[in-house]
């Protein structure tokens, strides 16, 4: 059920715009502009109604502070005004508020109003959604990835805690569509996709498809050795598809693993440790492929002894 938030100081006003739509959404009454801020910037609405007129901060201002945050800035706004404020109507639309219902409300056409803004944004997320999408494997695509990654090394700078950055590369993955054909070698990203989000599935990881047969993880909170530890089970359970490779090459499917975990430091940024990541997998290609190897941003390396 989609969730609308109604901000509106009069109780009796609210509860009755709440009544002629409870039957299809999820509705929920705040009495003041702040509590209202509060509840949207911290649940997921998909409408807002909000009354203009209000004590203390207007529904104008809210609007504005609303339309200034990231995440509320998406979330259209229906403006509730009475018939005689023409010019509230005027202003808000200027704002940025998607419509307005006029008091005395009209069920019919609040009801209307309603499902359509519902359904348009509906409709605007999922093609957010798509547009974020790898369709090959249903991870998050480059576009995705290239957004999330300094919105999480940011949040992981501000708590202090590890930031993991991790690269995939599938072995010999050239030889295998020259074999088996380009289709096939589909199949297998995707089924490799599969494996290493089967495993990386904390609200804390993010995995994306990298490039062609390249994937990144970024992981927030565990520590290298955890890490390292974590990411030799992935490299495993990538050889255990038992998805057969060339026989000249190897008896199955593999992939080679590299990566960093810090606490991101002030002096450096993400681009070195994405690099030291790739660097990383590039040593797990020299060393012989289908490994693991790590470090801790120092000198340390990790290395899965094969
Ligand atoms: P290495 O072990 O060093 O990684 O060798 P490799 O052959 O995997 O490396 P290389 O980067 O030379 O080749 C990657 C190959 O991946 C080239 C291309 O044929 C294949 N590839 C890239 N994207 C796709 C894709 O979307 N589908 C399929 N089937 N193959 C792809
Ligand atoms: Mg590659
Ligand atoms: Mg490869």
């Amino acid at each position: 059920m989609e969730k609308i938030l109604i901000i509106d100081d009069s109780l009796l006003q609210s509860a009755r715009l709440k009544s002629i739509i409870d039957d299809k959404y999820d509705v929920t009454l705040v009495q003041t502009a702040e509590d209202g801020l509060r509840r949207a910037t911290n649940e997921e609405f998909s409408l807002i109604l909000l009354d203009v007129v209000m004590p203390e901060m207007d529904g104008f201002t809210l609007l504005k502070k609303l339309q200034e945050q990231i995440i509320t800035q998406h979330v259209p706004v229906i403006l509730i005004t009475s018939l005689s404020d023409v010019a509230y109507e005027q202003r808000g639309l200027v704002l940025g508020a998607v419509d307005y219902i006029a008091k005395p409300f009209e069920p019919m056409i609040v009801k209307a109003r309603v499902d359509t803004h519902i359904r348009l944004y509906r409709y605007r997320r999922q093609i957010e959604e798509q547009s974020m999408t790898d369709h090959l494997t249903g991870v998050a695509n480059r576009h995705r990835y290239d957004r999330y990654r300094l919105e999480k090394w940011q949040e992981a700078a501000r708590l202090k805690v590890p930031f993991s950055i991790c690269m995939f590369d599938i072995d010999h993955f050239k030889i295998y569509n020259d074999t088996f054909g380009h289709p096939a070698g589909d199949k297998v990203i995707a089924a490799v996709a599969k494996t290493i989000s089967a495993y990386l599935k904390r609200s804390t990881d993010f995995v994306a498809r990298y490039g062609g047969e390249e994937f990144v993880a970024l992981s927030i909170g565990d520590s290298a050795s955890k890490m390292f530890e974590h990411l030799k089970k992935i490299r495993q359970a990538v050889e255990d598809l038992h998805i057969p490779h060339s026989p000249d090459i190897s008896k199955w499917v593999t992939v080679s693993v590299g990566g960093v975990t810090v606490v991101p430091p002030p002096e450096k940024d993400y681009t070195f440790f994405l690099q030291l990541a790739d660097t990383m997998l590039y040593d797990a290609k020299k060393h012989g492929r289908n490994r693991v190897v790590w470090t801790d941003g120092q000198l340390q390396q990790m290395h899965e002894n094969k």
